[in-house]
């Protein structure tokens, strides 16, 4: 054996210690190739699940148990940063014990909260780095909670979507250096396609929680829709009735409104029958009265102006209040038949220039007679007054009723019939006259009757009207006088009025326009 030459068993030997150490090494490397390949398993099949998850429960559901699987360790939980609060809150946790997945809600575990900088999940949001702590209770950034964990070993990873901080990961283990910190950039590159699902599930459910507000507006919107509507079905139904009833009553009015047309026609044909018996029957009696009535007066006439002066001062007396109450009839019945046609205006005037005293002083002299036997002083007292151009037998008339009534409605006193000529206020005659004054014959029939109460002064002049009183059916009328004297007055553009005290007396006055 040459000098220098190891011996053969010493070589043997060595090969023998270089071939263990070979094989030491490739079983290391096999082992740490399986671990390669198994993270990058995991990783594969993280981004697969992520990528179908869109619900935070569900993506914890799948992360967390393969985060224990990889890391080895015995707890794994995820935190969240709240919206604003500033405070990390548990929002799910996992045991490899019992491998359940405990989910809190995204708002989280309101008992388990960190703020920011507080304890080892703070600490990883502040830095923005992932922490290992092999014996967590001797970690300067750790701060005990009262827990059921025991915590040995503990890393934590941050969560971050475009530098935003989200939260952490955090997992841990019983027993001291029992997680391997070689393994950290893995669980830190899991955290970071972690950090992507949850950060897409919280939008998810953001849009989620959009969407179902939407469609809660929509459906409130909907409801209140249906409402209306229903308001309004049943509006329009209502109105369908209103309108159905409304109509039936409008048929049923109709209905009696033609029966009462009907019954009308037959009404009117049977006044227009008896109107024309009537007429026929008052021009019958106005004939029959008239006639006798003509001759009544006319021989007392005859009698007086041939034989009164050889009779006896009573019988002329007699002679001229048959005389007298003759015209008084005569003038009842031109009132009751001219009456039509003075109220239609149909009454044609016949005007020719007359003295007006003269025909006072007629009027005067044909009611003297009834004067005298009730005992009343009868004066005239006539004016200058020029000839007025007027229908003579009308405004007779007028004179006859007012002269009749001052007689009619005295039992005492004096009456006093006076003419003159005076401005008049012809819209309203009993007022001083002022700037549209018209020169005017004013008559005036004074009397002290009983006089006339001022709420019937208007009254009085309306047709058939006369005013109630014990006495009234012993005066007689017809209650037509002033209705006719107004008529006719105002016929010839003038104007009549009242002015009396009741118990005192009456004054009517008419006026006539001088120069028309
Ligand atoms: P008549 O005299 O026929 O009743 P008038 O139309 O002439 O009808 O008169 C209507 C009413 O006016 C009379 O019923 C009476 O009440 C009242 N009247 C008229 N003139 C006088 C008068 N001079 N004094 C008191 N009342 C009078």
């Amino acid at each position: 054996m040459a000098k220098g030459q190891a011996a053969p068993d010493e070589v043997i030997e060595r090969l023998e210690q270089q071939k263990e150490l070979y094989v030491r090494t490739l079983r290391n490397t096999t082992v740490e190739l399986e671990t390669k390949i198994q993270e990058l398993g995991v990783l594969r099949q993280m981004g697969h699940l992520f990528a179908r998850s869109t619900r935070l429960a569900d993506v914890c559901a799948h992360a967390l148990p393969m985060l224990l699987q990889s890391s080895g360790a015995e707890q794994a939980s995820l935190m969240l940063l709240g919206k604003g609060t500033g405070e990390l809150a548990l929002v799910a946790a996992a045991g490899s014990a019992d491998g359940r997945v405990r989910f809190y809600g995204v708002e989280g575990y309101a008992e388990r909260m960190f703020r920011v900088g507080e304890g080892l999940a703070g600490a990883c949001v502040e830095d923005g780095e992932a922490l290992l702590a092999e014996d967590a209770a001797l970690h300067p950034r750790f701060a005990p909670r009262p827990t059921r964990t025991k915590l040995g070993s503990v890393a934590v990873l941050p969560l971050a979507v475009l530098d935003e901080p989200l939260g952490v990961v955090n997992l841990s283990h019983s027993a001291p250096r029992s997680l391997d910190g070689r393994r950290l950039p893995v669980w830190s590159i899991l955290a970071s396609y972690l950090a992507i699902a949850v950060s897409h599930s919280l939008l998810f459910q953001e849009l989620r929680q959009a969407n179902r507000r939407l469609e809660e507006r929509v459906r409130g919107r909907t409801r209140s829709l249906e409402a209306a509507n229903e308001e309004l079905q049943g509006t329009r139904a209502q109105l369908a009735r209103h309108a159905e009833l409304l109509s039936e009553r409008v048929q049923e009015r109709t209905r009696e409104l033609e029966q009462a047309v009907e019954e009308l026609t037959v009404q009117r044909a049977q006044l227009e029958v008896a109107n024309r018996a009537k007429d026929e029957f008052l021009n019958n009696i106005n004939h029959e009265l008239k006639t006798p009535l003509n001759a009544i007066i006319g021989y007392a006439g005859l009698l007086l102006k041939h034989a009164g002066p050889s009779l006896a001062p009573e019988h002329r007396d007699d002679l001229e209040l048959v005389e007298a109450n003759g015209k008084h009839l005569q003038l009842l019945l031109e009132n009751i038949f001219s009456l039509k046609d003075v109220e239609a205006g149909a009454v044609e005037l016949d005007r020719a220039a007359v003295d007006l005293n003269d025909l006072l002083r007629a009027a005067v002299a044909s009611v003297r007679p009834r004067a005298r036997e009730k005992g009343l002083e009868l004066t005239f007292e006539p004016l200058d007054v020029p000839p007025v151009v007027v229908d003579a037998t009308l405004v007779r008339r007028v004179l006859f009723n007012l002269l009749d009534n001052a007689v009619k409605f005295s039992d005492r006193g004096r009456i006093a019939v006076r003419s003159r000529v005076s401005p008049l206020n012809l819209d309203d005659p009993a007022e001083t006259p002022g700037g549209s004054a018209q020169a005017c014959a004013v008559v005036e029939v004074e009397d002290q009757g009983r006089g006339i109460r001022p709420e019937d002064r208007d009254r009085i002049f309306l047709k058939f009207h006369q005013v109630e009183s014990a006495t009234r059916k012993s005066e007689g009328g017809s209650g037509l006088g002033l209705t006719i004297a107004k008529n006719l007055v105002e016929l010839h553009g003038g104007r009549i009025w009242v002015t009396s005290q009741p118990g005192v007396g009456s004054t009517f006055r008419f006026g006539l326009p001088l120069g028309s």
